[in-house]
């Protein structure tokens, strides 16, 4: 007797193929047919607590860039907690729609409903789409939501402790050139007058810093020149100043082709997402000698700040500051890897939170085999 040969057919799995090359843990689509809800909740990590990451609302043109965004959002995650210092892991989700004209209270609360059943698995918070008033209403479905108003018992404005991080970590970048953290009559250019720029301002002054500001928003910038005496500077001038710090609290990608060459600086450091517009610009940063305080390290103060009510015994503040301020360790710790590897920064800080990872599911192996995921 003889058997037809089974053809076997090479499956595509491109998002497979993508949980199997970065290690996640998983992906739950949702579905609510009567209120018209579809999202994605990534599951990155839970090495080092509960995967946690903001709900964005955005108009996806394929369901396939949306599980695409949370994904990579979800890894992004695990990587800021984990080089921050905090003890959650990455998570993200994202849901279909117009957020000016899709959102409703049933369809936030229908999305609570989900986060619930994953029993804590995953921790939710606001996003692009989405507001405080948003998690509100997803925390009357889950307690599993991190960024909540004051009056619902969050930690309310998280930009004080985003600038003071952030200060801690352009000081660590001041020590590593000039072998003092000192920002006494160290000139700095201060790109965005927000409000984590806001408040970095005064702590910069204060510091003994002296600034120059610029902002798109001209009555910021008047603000600013009268309160605190500082010079002022058109928005598109600013990468040319002749200081010692280059300070992003604007954009994303301020580190680009056209202006690294621009750059007179010796440090690189702010609270800006996303800083460098390709990892090739962090080589060249390297190359020219400027110290760059790597972003998701530099600006995670607000994290740490808000995420301290995951912490035995609930909110504290005072302890969420001190934590804050150890960002200064961080960027050192950064340093110290990127000297041992002779790697760039932020390719430092990738090792940072993963030999963080791998040291924690060591632990958890001995402790509980049943909690290590990653
Ligand atoms: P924001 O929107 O309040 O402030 C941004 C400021 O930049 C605004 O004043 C805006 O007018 C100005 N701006 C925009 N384009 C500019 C340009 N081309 N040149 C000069 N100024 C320009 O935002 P924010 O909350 O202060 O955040 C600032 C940065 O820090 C963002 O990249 C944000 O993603 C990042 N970040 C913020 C937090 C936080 O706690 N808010 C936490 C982590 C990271």
């Amino acid at each position: 007797m003889t058997t037809e040969p089974v053809e076997t057919v090479p499956m595509t799995a491109p998002i497979f193929d993508y949980l199997k090359r970065y290690r996640f843990k998983k992906v739950v689509l949702c579905n609510d047919t009567d209120i018209g809800l579809r999202a994605v909740i990534a599951i990155h990590s839970t090495a080092l607590g509960p995967a946690t990451g903001g709900l964005r609302m955005w108009t996806y043109a394929t369901e396939e860039e949306a599980i695409m965004d949370a994904l990579r959002l979800a890894r992004g995650m695990t990587y800021k907690y984990a080089a921050a210092g905090v003890n959650l892991g990455g998570g993200k989700a994202v849901m279909i729609g117009d957020p000016n004209k899709d959102k409703s209270e049933a369809l936030l609360r229908a999305m609570g409903r989900i986060i619930d059943q994953l029993g804590g698995e995953y921790i939710t918070g606001e996003d692009v789409g989405t507001t405080l008033e948003d998690m509100e209403t997803v925390y009357s479905e889950t307690d599993h939501v991190v960024t909540l108003p004051e009056h619902a018992g969050g930690a309310g404005d998280i930009s004080p402790a985003t600038a003071l991080g952030s200060i801690e970590a352009m000081r660590a970048c001041a020590k590593r050139v000039w072998g003092s953290p000192d920002l006494t009559g160290r000139s700095v250019a201060l790109q965005g007058l927000g409000m984590v720029g806001s408040k970095a301002l005064p702590m910069l002054v204060e510091a003994g810093a002296e600034v120059v500001v610029t902002d798109v928003d001209k009555q910021k910038v008047e603000k600013a020149v009268n309160e605190f005496g500082v010079r002022a500077v058109e928005p598109a001038d600013i990468y040319d100043q002749d200081v010692d710090i280059f300070a992003p609290y604007a954009l994303g990608a301020v580190i680009n082709d056209d202006t690294i060459s621009r750059l007179k600086v010796k440090v690189v450091a702010g609270s800006a997402n996303n800083i460098l517009a390709d990892e090739r610009h962090g080589d060249e940063l390297e190359k020219r000698g400027i110290v760059y305080a790597v972003d998701f390290v530099a600006n995670s103060g607000g994290t740490i700040f808000d995420t301290d009510r995951y912490r035995k015994g609930g909110f504290q503040p005072e302890r969420a500051m001190t934590n804050v301020r150890r960002i200064f360790e961080r960027i050192e710790e950064i340093f110290d890897i990127a000297d041992r590897d002779e790697v760039p920064y932020y390719r430092a800080a990738e090792r940072l939170a993963e030999e963080r990872i791998e040291a924690m599911n060591k632990v958890r192996l001995l402790d509980r085999p049943d909690t290590a995921h990653y």
